[in-house]
């Protein structure tokens, strides 16, 4: 099996300083690719700096909507610099947080068009971040339906009927292990409707480890497995093809330079 994590902070410190065997362990289980997702330009800069070092590892570059209030002009000059190394494949996260609010709505609104824009200028896709805020993010993205064609919103927390609003426009949905949590019903009738050409696997580690291992203080790619086994029995899929059409969706939305 060659799964990949389409989300991870691997930059982040209870990963990155044991970085080695954290991919070493992936690898054990069958999890070959990573997609390491920038959160700041310190996040952004680590993360292309583990792509180049690993293969297998790529990034994805943006400011969180969380540090929309950060940033200027020259944050988005030096975003775009970096988006243009061959190993990012998307950019992200952005959107917006409206249950954190550790931003101003107007800023989160703003920096992530300036998001948009930058994808559409680089022909990249987008990772949505979106929490509370689900018809802001979509009108948003209307705005920019003309230019801004790949979308996955990570993370899904939806509705099966907002999961219907995204598959409707053409995007993709990614879930975390919390579709494997007891009290997710929610989750998983949003998953439930996802085609599986539409569908992809996170583990937004270090956060949120899936069950049955969910007691793991740090969550790393290792555990994707759980998910994609969750997922291929609700989806009643045999575990290996499941892991094969998946990985196909996701080079082909993330063009994965050197993946097949
Ligand atoms: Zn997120
Ligand atoms: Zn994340």
């Amino acid at each position: 099996m060659e799964l990949i994590d389409t989300h991870c902070h691997l930059t982040f410190d209870d990963l990155i300083r044991d970085i080695d065997a954290v991919v070493e362990r992936s690898r054990q289980a069958g999890v070959t690719g990573w997609i390491t997702v920038g959160t700041d330009p310190e996040h952004n800069r680590k993360a292309i700096e583990l792509a180049e070092k690993f293969e297998g590892i790529y990034a994805a570059v943006a400011i969180h909507p969380h540090d929309a209030k950060t940033v200027t002009d020259k944050t988005l000059s030096e975003l775009r610099d970096l988006a243009s190394h061959t190993k990012v494949v998307a950019i992200g996260e952005t959107g917006l947080d409206y249950h954190y609010d550790f931003s101003l709505h107007e800023d989160q609104r703003k920096v992530f068009a300036e998001h948009l824009k930058i994808a559409d200028e680089l022909n990249l896709p987008v990772i949505i971040h979106c929490r509370k805020a689900f018809d802001e993010t979509i009108e948003i993205l209307r705005q920019h339906d003309k230019t801004v064609q790949k979308v996955v919103f990570h993370c899904f927390s939806g509705s099966a009927k907002q999961a219907k609003i995204v598959l409707d426009k053409g995007y993709y949905i990614s879930f975390t292990g919390v579709v494997t949590f007891k009290n997710a019903e929610k989750t998983r009738s949003a998953a439930a409707v996802v085609p599986l050409d539409k569908l992809m696997l996170e583990t937004d580690c270090p956060y949120m480890s899936p069950e049955p291992e969910r007691k793991q203080k740090v969550n790393e790619p290792a555990l994707l497995i759980h998910i994609a086994r969750f997922l291929s029995e609700l989806k009643q899929v045999d575990l290996a093809d499941f892991a094969k059409i998946l990985r196909a969706t996701t080079v082909d939305f993330f063009r994965l330079p050197g993946c097949k």
